[in-house]
């Protein structure tokens, strides 16, 4: 299966317009895939299992920026923390002191997007606003974690106004929370509804299907 690159231009023109970024969503996907929107210029991809990003990774230009959008089990952040460019699904404290110590070890700061639950759904994982607030208490503390803004995913529905809702909530307690300079980024939209997200506010938007095909 090779890529739709006009679809692929399409969206990277509205994220532009919008000053968001484009993470390419490419779990499932092909390294030759991977290569063909890398040969077009695009840096930032998105997979969310630790093994298959590693392995993809070996096989790669090392200038691929690699974000982990998937839920981070504690004892796999060792093999993102020499290289990952940003987590972004960081979803307890437990997994920010262990990011704190395996980013230690490898003398570097790792930046984080802390998952907020904005959906109806009981399969999505994410912070409360309280659990919010605790978080950014404690990741004040941490040298080697920078909390780079807030990510979420909306309710898998049909329902635009809902979806927008729950997007524009996730805006304001990003508005409401922001604590520096260096927190800036609201990471929310994907295939299905990035048109909504970077309407309520979004300055990243995930994409996979759209251009890679269906997996
Ligand atoms: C798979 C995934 C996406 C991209 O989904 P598409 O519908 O293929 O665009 C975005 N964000 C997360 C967290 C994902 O797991």
């Amino acid at each position: 299966m090779s890529i739709n690159l006009h679809t692929y231009y399409k969206i990277l023109e509205v994220a532009d317009a919008a000053s968001a970024t484009l993470v390419a969503v490419s779990k499932t996907k092909s390294v030759s895939d991977i290569l063909e929107l890398y040969h077009a210029g695009h840096r930032h991809f998105g997979e969310n299992y630790v093994q298959e990003l590693c392995e993809k990774r070996s096989k790669l230009p090392e200038d691929i920026h690699w974000h982990f959008i998937g839920h981070l089990q504690r004892n796999k952040v060792k093999m993102l923390a020499p290289f990952v460019h940003l987590i972004q699904g960081v979803d307890s404290e437990s997994l920010l002191l262990e990011i704190q110590k395996q980013a230690a070890a490898y003398g570097r700061v790792i930046d984080c997007l802390l998952q907020i639950f904005i959906a109806t759904e009981e399969t999505k994982y994410g912070m409360s606003e309280s659990e919010l607030q605790s978080a950014l208490k404690l990741a004040s503390t941490l040298t080697h974690v920078r909390v780079k803004g807030l990510m979420g995913m909306a309710s898998f529905t049909d329902d635009k106004e809902k979806v927008l809702d729950e997007f524009q909530y996730l805006k304001r307690l990003f508005d409401n929370c922001k604590v520096s300079s260096e927190f800036n980024t609201l990471s929310m939209g994907m295939s299905a509804d990035y048109n909504l997200a970077l309407n309520a506010g979004s300055n990243m938007i995930r994409v996979g299907s759209l251009f890679f095909g269906q997996r």
